[in-house]
């Protein structure tokens, strides 16, 4: 599994990543993205690695686990 990491500070509710991956991304009422999973199945990664690519912020990142 890999882990979500978030940085709050750069968010700035684009949702660029809700629309790349609704099931593990969501805004919440502070207007920051929310995670409904922090972590990732492997055959989710796709999808999140193209929500990371998309968030005009740079705010997400992946914890990739040690090999
Ligand atoms: S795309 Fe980036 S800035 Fe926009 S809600 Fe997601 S994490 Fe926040």
């Amino acid at each position: 599994m890999t882990k979500i990491l978030v940085d709050l500070g750069k968010c700035q509710g684009y949702a660029n990543c809700v629309v790349a991956a609704p099931d593990i991304f969501d805004l919440g009422d502070t207007g920051r993205v929310e995670l409904l999973e922090a972590t990732v199945a492997d055959d989710r990664l796709d999808d999140v690695r193209e929500a990371i690519r998309s968030c005009p912020a740079a705010a997400l990142t992946l914890e990739e686990p040690a090999s």
